[in-house]
């Protein structure tokens, strides 16, 4: 029983903790001894980057069986390199490429894996229902995980993303999934419907299906199964920066990520409580800067304006895996947090103490780009530094470049500028006329920058899904789905 829910003490194991997605009650499974963890971090940095994966995944969800295999399955020849997260100079700065997966959005390096993770988990906890994912996505989440689930045995998958709320690259990705398991719906609304819908979802159907043949789990990184794998691309970017000698074991680097749901963040967080050196974590937002709001004042506040951006993985109000770092920080105080999540939902803010406060500052900056300063930040990273980042990377990067850094930097990448030609296009002062794969071709000519195949690839498929739905009616849209 190594995990319990942020909110109450309902306990659980890693396995089950994968199955369910979402504690009972509302709250995120956390490993509450996770800052006790004993785990050879030295080790780890000797590892290549897939077996740096099976020691940590091993040491996070340690009642899996056969992990080696699981993470050879899930990663083996689906990368650009077998390395996984390529690590590049670009300026002052190393940037991190988490994009070299089979969608081009960081996203995949840990959907490649939970689909591994929660068959494993169904076979080991000898369950017989169909299991269905539920996600929902601003963009990227919802092609990642499609491709991971696809026809994958004893599941099915249905994703939620905003109608007009992502990228036309990002919807064709989408709507011309394949796969005899998989359904994709759009909803009138932005992505905090879709995740509200999905949550409400969980809770409504939870007993209605309690002795049906169905049982549903969240690719969302609200699931632990889906957090632990992005651990590692922290431990092999910090063993990459000691072998290009910027830095000996020991040194501390910052990490600077463009942060939505507060994932890949907080994974950076349990490789610094896993003994990995890390200085500083900064989160830098978009427009939407809820999170840097907070992170300054100790306020959260989700009453505030809603910006549809270039970076739209990063359009969210409302950061469920904030909720594990608050689990933390408030000294594993259940109620606290429970508290604070209610009033979230009922008053669309809360305030936490001094403490709580304190350790998240300790660990924790925030910094916000916005639009102009973003596209700014696609021009000049490309004219200074002949490195192309996507609007998201491009949020990072403002926010890394005009940071007084004391200690080396780590920007991380998450994803493609192929993804977003369109923004892309027009920081770089070109038309941005045309149908996505005109836009696609038009960059590559500009920058000369290699589309991705799975990219150019989508250029004649058939969209297999049309359907957009009310954002009230998620809930009954999943149980049609399910007779
Ligand atoms: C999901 C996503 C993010 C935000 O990551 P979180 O884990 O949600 O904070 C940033 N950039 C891209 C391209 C993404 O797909």
């Amino acid at each position: 029983m190594d995990y319990q829910s942020t909110r109450s003490n309902i306990k659980t194991d890693s396995v089950h903790a994968v199955l369910q997605g979402l504690a009972p009650d509302g709250g995120l499974f956390i490993d509450p001894s996770i800052e006790k963890i004993s785990f050879d971090w030295k080790k780890c940095l000797t590892l290549k980057t897939q077996d740096m994966a099976v020691m940590i995944l091993k040491a996070l969800l340690p009642d899996f069986k056969g992990m080696e295999d699981l993470v050879k399955q899930a990663y083996s020849g689906k990368f650009e390199t077998e390395e996984l997260t390529p690590l590049v100079k670009a300026g002052p700065f190393h940037i991190l490429e988490l994009f070299r997966g089979p969608t081009s959005a960081f996203k995949d390096v840990a959907l490649s894996m939970l689909p591994r993770l929660v068959t494993a988990a169904r076979t080991q906890s000898g369950m017989k229902q169909e299991i269905t994912i539920l996600t929902a996505t601003s963009g990227d989440t919802g092609k990642a995980a499609l491709e991971g689930f696809k026809d994958v045995e004893g599941t099915r998958i249905i994703v939620f993303y905003p109608d007009s709320g992502v990228s036309e690259v990002q919807q064709m990705q989408m709507t011309t999934q394949e796969g005899s398991n998989v359904c994709v719906c759009a909803v009138k609304g932005n992505f905090d419907d879709c995740q509200r819908g999905v949550k409400q979802a969980f809770s409504e159907l939870r007993e209605t299906l309690k002795d049906s043949n169905y049982s549903l789990s969240s690719a969302n990184s609200i699931n632990i199964g889906r957090l632990a794998p992005q651990v590692v691309y922290y431990f092999a970017a910090y063993r990459d920066m000691i072998a290009d000698g910027t830095i000996k074991e020991g040194d501390k680097i910052d990490f600077c990520v463009p942060t939505g749901n507060f994932g890949d963040i907080l994974a950076g967080f349990y490789a610094k409580l896993m003994g990995l050196p890390v200085g500083k974590l900064i989160c830098a937002s978009n427009a939407n800067n809820v999170l840097t709001d907070f992170i300054n004042t100790g306020k959260y506040d989700r009453k505030r304006p809603f910006y549809k951006t270039d970076s739209p993985s990063m359009d969210i109000l409302v950061s469920s895996n904030l909720e594990r770092l608050l689990f933390l920080a408030s000294g594993k105080d259940e109620s606290k947090v429970s508290q604070w999540m209610k009033d979230l939902n009922e008053n669309g803010e809360f305030t936490v103490d001094e403490k709580t406060l304190t350790y998240i500052r300790e660990s924790f900056e925030g910094e916000c780009c916005n639009q102009n300063e973003t596209e700014e930040a696609i021009a000049k990273c490309w004219k200074e530094n002949g490195y192309l980042c996507d609007p998201h990377t491009a949020v990072a990067y403002y926010v890394a470049d005009k940071r007084e850094n004391r200690r080396p930097v780590v920007v991380l990448s998450t994803a493609s500028p192929y993804k977003f030609p369109q923004a892309v296009l027009r920081a770089l002062g070109e038309s941005e006329e045309g149908s996505g794969f005109d836009l696609m071709k038009r960059l590559n000519s500009v920058t000369g920058v290699k589309i991705p195949k799975n990219l150019s690839s989508l250029e004649g498929k058939k969209v297999r899904f049309k359907e957009s739905i009310e954002r009230n009616d998620i809930v009954s849209y999943v149980m049609g789905k399910l007779k």
